[in-house]
């Protein structure tokens, strides 16, 4: 179905039946055919520079020295929407809190696994000011992506049980916020790589970036360390039960190529590496 923005007369092709429908164009949301009240945005305090610089300065585990010197080739300001949530847990008045969850199945951007979003620091949105970006509809139900705040129920409980009470969980949807991310494209020798940085703050979220051929020799090195000093080990333990060394040699070597071995031997073989940020708070 074809929707005209009530605010910039834009006509936009929107799926039927979402609850919520943003403009492409300024970001308008609209819910049941009204223009939606309580929109809120996160400003953007990173400009596309800064991102670039955060991007390319970050040297993950393996990147050249020269990453710096890379070019940057396209920005990308991407507003994701978010619920906001008014959050209580009676009887416990003091516990009610606004929290926010990701609107969106599919974030433009990879997103660190169990992100969370801030809900402080909002301010109302207004089409006029904020005509830079892509902004993106929310698709999923208030309900569902109620169910990402698993966490802020924990620490309620959590806190509940310090005092021996039994707490309830109601919410109800306050609105809509966007929250700013770059997308970002560089050139490294040819080759190019994608980043996303959080544009309220500069973290990086995400991304990939070449492996120099001395880093990939220093996870080699690093992984050969790791399995050697394993079997070293595992000859130690087979001398102590009383088995031929080179047996238990062989166990141990084997039995360290854990998380963190695969680690690093994935480096030593891949090109491109890709870094994802821990969760947040
Ligand atoms: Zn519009």
């Amino acid at each position: 179905m074809i929707i005209q923005c009530p605010f910039c007369g834009a006509k936009y092709e929107a799926p039927p039946g979402r609850r919520f429908y943003v403009c492409p164009y300024c970001g308008t949301a609209l819910s049941e055919g009204k223009t939606y009240e309580n929109v809120y945005i996160f400003k953007p305090a990173v400009d596309k520079t800064a991102a670039f610089k955060a991007v390319l300065n970050f040297r993950p585990t393996a990147a050249p020295e020269d990453l710096p010197a890379a070019s940057p080739v396209e920005a990308e300001l991407h507003f994701l929407p978010l619920y906001l949530y008014y959050v209580s847990f009676p009887p416990l008045d003091q516990l009610a809190t606004y929290a926010t969850a990701l609107a969106t199945s599919s974030p433009p951007v990879p997103l660190p696994t169990g992100f969370r979003f801030p809900a402080r620091w909002r301010t109302p949105f207004k089409p006029t000011l904020e005509r830079v970006g892509v902004f993106h509809s929310p698709d999923l139900d208030p309900e569902a992506a109620f169910t990402s705040l698993q966490e802020v129920v924990e620490e309620a409980r959590a806190y509940a049980q310090v005092f021996k009470v039994k707490i309830g969980v109601e919410w109800r949807l306050e609105g809509l916020v966007y929250y700013p991310i770059w997308r970002l494209a560089y050139d490294y020798r040819g080759r190019r790589y994608s980043a996303a940085v959080d544009a309220t703050d500069g973290t990086v979220l995400y991304m990939e970036y070449p492996i120099s051929a001395r880093g990939r020799a220093e996870a080699l090195g690093m992984a050969a360390a790791v399995v050697a000093g394993a079997a070293a080990l595992g000859a130690m333990a087979a001398a102590y039960v009383g088995l031929p060394p080179a047996l238990g040699a062989v166990g141990g070597g084997v039995a360290s190529l854990g998380a963190a071995t695969r680690l690093v031997l994935n480096l030593a073989a891949a090109r491109v590496g890709k870094y994802k940020a821990e969760k947040r708070l």
